[in-house]
């Protein structure tokens, strides 16, 4: 979704649109590693000095709740973002925490069958595979 396009649906649902808002918004949605809310917050703190931790928060959670945004909790408490909220599977390195997208038609195409053939309307739709990463089964 572009940035405009966003705007709009923010401000169709009462949302004020500040600067650090869409900087937040136009950083997550262009982001491809899975970022934690804390290092967005690190990440625009040069920026907007004034910036809280809490905003950061509340606007991944509103685009959350818009559908835009996937919120990756994890089993110690840590959550990861992702724009990508069509199915994918995520490659998890269990050491580094690096996680990396695994995406293909075939896959979405036989996902799409498979929830089709449960017979179900998906919430959530999630696919981890856990591994060590070539970097991380190198230091060992
Ligand atoms: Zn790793
Ligand atoms: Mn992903």
């Amino acid at each position: 979704m572009d940035i405009h396009h966003l705007i709009t649906k923010l401000r169709e649902k009462g949302h004020k649109i500040t600067p650090q808002r869409l900087a937040i918004c136009e950083l997550v949605l262009s982001s491809k590693d899975h970022p934690t809310a804390d290092q967005i917050y690190k990440k625009l703190k040069q920026k907007f000095p004034t910036i809280s931790l809490a905003t950061v928060y509340q606007t991944l959670h509103l685009l959350k709740d818009l559908g835009l945004l996937l919120e990756l909790g994890f089993p110690d408490c840590s959550a990861r973002f992702d724009p990508n909220i069509s199915p994918h599977i995520h490659i998890i390195c269990l050491k580094c925490g690096k996680i990396e997208d695994y995406e293909t038609e075939n896959l979405k195409e036989q996902w799409a069958k498979i929830v089709k053939d449960i017979g179900v309307e998906p919430i959530i739709q999630r696919l981890d595979l856990y591994i060590y990463c070539d970097k991380c089964k190198k230091n060992q």
